[in-house]
Formats: structure tokens, sequence, C-alpha cells
């Protein structure tokens, strides 16, 4: 992936973060000057949703907030956009309408079918 495509997903994912953060009415300090520091904003976006967030959150919102979280991790460990299950590139289309993708469309359509027999969402 280019490292321009990566900025841009990087950003989007971090703006998802804090749209969802912010959504709570916990005080958030420091989560606004992220953009250098992405592991201090991941560690203290842990410590949140584990904690004070587990009230205010629905279930669903952390579950996204989780996917998002794993991303930017990703993104840290520089394994961001590749497919879990086959290492090919996730196609930057997919990553751009869907950033916490985890699987290539090939390997995604496969699991759907596994979903649709077992009911477990595995994106
Ligand atoms: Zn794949």
């Amino acid at each position: 992936m280019k490292k321009k495509d990566l900025n841009y997903l990087k950003k989007f994912l971090i703006q998802q973060l804090m749209d969802l953060l912010n959504r709570s009415d916990c005080s958030l300090n420091g989560l606004d000057d992220t953009d250098d520091n992405l592991s201090d904003l991941l560690d203290r976006a842990t410590q949140i949703s584990e904690r004070e967030f587990s009230h205010h959150l629905c279930s669903r919102e952390k579950l996204y907030l989780r996917r998002i979280e794993r991303s930017l991790q990703d993104v840290e460990d520089g394994v961001y956009g590749l497919c879990e299950q086959c290492d090919k590139e996730i196609s930057l289309a997919r990553l751009k309408a869907r950033p916490t993708a985890r699987y290539c469309i090939d390997c995604k359509t496969q699991l759907e079918k596994m979903e649709k027999l077992t009911g477990i969402d595995a994106t």
C-alpha cells in the first residue's frame, strides 16, 4: 500500500475512534493531540473502552471500537491492509469503504458462507 493511502486510512480510523469516544460523556483530556502518538491514543482508548466506557457504549459500538483499535494496531505493526487469512493485500477500494476490514474480498466471501452456516460474524 502507498504511504499516502495508509495515512489517509489511518486518519480515517482515528477520526472514527474519536467520534465513538466523543459520543460518551466521559472526559477525554489528551485525546486530541494524537497524530504523532498513536500508541498513547491506543492505550488510552483501550483503557477507556474497558473501564468507563463499558456502561456508556452499546455493544455494537464497543465491537466497532475494538475493530478500529485492532486496525490501528495493525497500522502500528505495519501489517494493516493485509488479509488475515491469505496475507494478500486487501484492495484499497474495500478498505476505503470499510477501513476495519481484515479479509480480502475472496476470503470474506468464503467466510460469509460460513457465517450463514454458523451465524458468527467473522469480520
Ligand atoms: Zn484473503
